[in-house]
């Protein structure tokens, strides 16, 4: 039996209740690295965002990632962050509709 429930996360920017494929997840590895996982399969702990820029940009500017992973995330990294932000968006956005086809069995 298919599930019919979609999990839901929060955007830590926004804090708006999202479906999951709508969010990019955010993982701090077990070697604290931080990074962008589109994957939504590394381990680690994650936080989520909206695909978008200005919910990344309202993230960093508030310090939300720190609070969401639980550790102190440097500027650097933000910046860091948000030019990958930007540069995956586009393949975000063209897997979660390549995803949407998928759901239509
Ligand atoms: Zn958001």
């Amino acid at each position: 039996m298919k599930a019919r429930k979609v999990p839901l996360r929060k955007c830590v920017a926004c804090q708006e209740m999202m479906p999951k494929k709508e969010l990019i997840r955010v993982v701090r590895t077990p070697q604290s690295d931080v990074l962008i996982d589109l994957t939504g399969k590394k381990s680690g702990r994650g936080a989520y965002l909206c695909g978008k820029v200005s919910c990344f940009r309202l993230a960093k500017k508030a310090k939300s990632l720190d609070r969401a992973l639980k550790a102190a995330v440097g500027d650097d990294i933000y910046d860091r962050l948000e030019q990958d932000f930007i540069r995956v968006e586009d393949e975000f956005h063209a897997s979660k509709d390549r995803m949407d086809e998928d759901d239509e069995e």
